[in-house]
């Protein structure tokens, strides 16, 4: 007979940013299906990971006891990892022991080497609650800002550009916003994978009449839908939009009114995209004149025009410029605060906006308040309750910069929670060489992940249905999501292991229950301040910036003006700046990494769910039809990809979404980690790494 739930839990998807709100549908402490409930952005939807994705919960390579590294385990960087071989590496021991020996060690390296000897790495997996207790642990505890998270590796640039240009790093239209929009861009993103409930929202939009532009040098599922492909060449993002924005100029397109009225620096950028024009830039960018034309029109002349973009677009070392390019589009044409228009930076983890706006970043404490300035400093010092002068006045390193110091012998101990650089980070060999030469590492987590596995101490944490907390979407909007299950074993939730690392650190905390973490949270971020806990017991959902218990919050922003000095957005021009690492004779193809549909990031948890591993069980890499061909092997075949850091071996699969002489690979493979053969160069201004362009070589076998 068909087993019947005994309890229906309401709560939102742990995958991405989206945020569908979802029902746990449990018995006897075990969730049996999920079903999609009547979400603000799902509406009922969920994709195959939200449906299906549930049962790594129950895996039994699940933590269920802390773990500290045996005396005799070396710490390999390039061992490969045996799960089943665990307890020749670690031993068990209890809670008190496990927390002193992380805890306290932490403490030592502190008071022997000084703050900046530690560093912490939270997760934007985690609740809102955790990465603020997290970045408060780092900064009162470890007493540094060397805090951050993976929102370094996919919109950091989105963040800086949007900060500078318009003073919120957030979107200013929600997704379902499409639906209003005569127009919609998808730049460098690839919803139907990485965001398939809002890809279903662009869908019906375009049936509805709304004209899709597609931008990408990967053919995306999307550009089936769209009324126009541009599939420009890997790298040209500034070219392109600075064509489309010479043809605004010279076309007489502008916004003079918009301009003039609530913005600042027009002049510069006219006199930048001089330079642009559609005819000099079509060979650069691969798209010709009379589209790069059309397509300045159509945006730049509709009643609402909207853009939204992912990590296409800001993984690169000009991922700013690229973003700042958008910005400028939109400010020029004043597509940008009313329904149906604006920017909206596809945010990929479920809670990396949160996290983000919660301070889990180096520079800014929550409510993105910096920490060189001294006022800023003085409000958290009295609101944490700490002598004047105590907080670190520098911004702390970002997650590439911390492994280069792990490495020069400056940071010595970590703390990672909910993160898996291992496999995340780019250059790869270099990070897993970085986390073995530490002197102490603590890995907080619900697997053995490959980060754990070079770990001093392993703290086994409760996972997503396993807790409770909020957790912050892509629309800005906040939500509930809520435990329907136990932890196993001897495994706790994140805020008490936290809580617990805090006290070894000398922190006097005694927080009882999340709810009052939260509470402390809204009276530090006036953004929402108007959110009380019970508001979101009883609404479940609500959109910030809301300043007061009756304030509705705001989906669409920027209506009357920029949350920057004067009110103006800001005009930043960008120039043509190429790839940190260009193909030539000796690694002559591209490589491109990302996601696919069933996994999910490194895949700790995707890859340990059932019905997913099934559907994408082995590492691929996609490789144009005749890239395959010339190669000389067939599809299926094994093939390797070498770059000047590492090599891996995988599947070759013969798809035309990739462009020729480039080749997409996933980044969720541990049998063939794809961050192996990336390039850790940087953004100059974000610090994000150039994951989506590198020189590989490809060889059969
Ligand atoms: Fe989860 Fe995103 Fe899929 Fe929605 S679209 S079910 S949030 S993974």
């Amino acid at each position: 007979a068909l087993a019947v739930p005994d309890k229906q839990v309401p709560s939102v998807c742990p995958y991405c940013g989206v945020g569908c709100q979802l029902t746990y549908n449990v018995k006897d402490g075990k969730i049996l299906f999920v079903e999609g409930r009547d979400g603000p952005s799902n509406h009922k939807r969920l994709c195959v990971k939200g449906r299906y994705g549930f049962d790594y919960a129950n895996h039994p390579q699940r933590l269920t006891v802390p773990l500290i590294r045996r005396k005799d385990a070396p710490k390999v960087a390039d061992a490969e990892m045996d799960p089943d071989r665990l307890m020749d590496i670690f031993r068990e021991a209890s809670w008190e022991e496990a927390l002193e020996f992380a805890g306290g060690t932490l403490a030592k390296l502190r008071d022997t080497h000084g703050p900046k000897s530690l560093a912490g790495f939270g997760s934007a997996k985690g609740s809102n609650e955790e990465a603020y207790l997290f970045q408060k642990l780092v900064r009162t505890g470890f007493r540094s800002n060397n805090v951050d998270h993976c929102t370094r590796l996919c919109h950091a640039s989105s963040v800086v550009a949007l900060l500078e240009g318009i003073g919120s790093g957030a979107v200013s239209n929600p997704v379902m916003d499409v639906t209003r929009a005569e127009v919609v861009i998808v730049i460098g993103a690839n919803p139907t994978v990485n965001h398939p409930v809002a890809a279903t929202w662009i869908k019906n939009a375009v049936k509805n009449g709304t004209k899709l532009i597609v931008m990408d040098p990967r053919k995306s599922d999307l550009y089936r839908h769209a009324h126009r492909y541009l599939q420009f060449k890997p790298d040209t993002d500034v070219a392109m939009l600075n064509a489309m924005m010479y043809v605004i100029v010279h076309e007489g397109l502008v916004d003079e009114a918009f301009i003039a009225s609530r913005t600042i620096g027009y002049e510069d950028l006219k006199k930048n995209v001089e330079g642009y024009s559609p005819e000099a830039m079509a060979p650069i960018c691969g798209i010709d004149a009379e589209t790069l034309r059309y397509t300045a029109r159509l945006y730049a002349s509709s009643k609402g025009s909207m853009i939204l973009w992912g990590m296409g677009v800001s993984q690169h070392i000009h991922g700013t410029d690229n973003a700042r390019c958008l910005i400028a589009l939109a400010l020029m044409t004043g597509q940008i605060g009313r329904p149906g228009t604006g920017l909206h930076p596809l945010r990929g983890q479920n809670n990396v906006q949160g996290a983000s706006d919660a301070g889990l970043i180096p520079m800014m404490y929550p409510d993105y308040q910096r920490v060189v300035d001294p006022a800023a400093r003085a409000r958290f010092e009295r609101a944490w309750q700490l002598p004047a002068g105590t907080l670190d006045d520098q911004p702390g390193l970002t997650v590439v910069e911390v492994m280069h110091a792990i490495k020069a012998g400056t940071v010595k101990g970590m703390y990672v929670m909910g993160e898996n650089p291992a496999m995340s980070d780019p250059d790869a060999n270099h990070a897993r060489e970085s986390l073995a030469a530490l002197e102490h590492l603590v890995v907080q987590d619900i697997f053995l992940t490959e980060t754990a596995y070079l770990a001093d101490v392993i703290l086994p944490a409760g996972a997503f249905p396993e807790k409770t907390g909020t957790f912050t979407n892509t629309d800005r909007l906040v939500q509930m999501g809520r435990q329907a299950i136990d932890p196993p074993g001897d495994a706790k939730q994140d805020l008490w292991i936290i809580q617990e690392i805090g006290k070894r650190l000398g922190l006097p905390w005694n927080y009882g229950h999340v709810s009052e973490v939260f509470d402390e949270m809204r009276h530090t971020m006036p953004s929402i301040a108007g959110i009380t806990w019970e508001r979101l017991e009883r609404e479940h959902a609500v959109t910030y910036p809301c300043r007061e218990e009756d304030d509705p919050g705001e989906p669409v922003v920027f209506v009357e003006d920029f949350p920057r000095e004067g009110g103006r957005g800001r005009f930043v021009p960008a120039d043509i700046i190429p790839a940190d690492e260009r193909p030539d004779t000796e690694f002559p193809m591209v490589l491109i990494t990302g996601r696919q549909l069933e996994h999910w990031h490194t895949g700790s948890m995707t890859r340990r769910a059932t019905m997913l591993d099934a559907i994408e069980p082995d590492p691929v890499a996609l490789i144009h039809p005749l890239d395959v061909e010339q190669l000389g092997i067939r599809p299926g075949d094994v093939v390797t990809i070498e770059s000047r850091r590492g090599s891996v071996s995988l599947y070759a699969r013969a798809d035309d979404s990739s462009p020729r002489g480039a080749v997409f690979v996933p980044f969720c493979y541990y049998e063939a980690a794809a961050n192996k053969l990336t390039n850790a160069a940087l953004d100059p201004f974000a610090k994000i790494p150039e994951f989506k362009y590198c020189a590989v070589r490809l060889t059969p076998g």
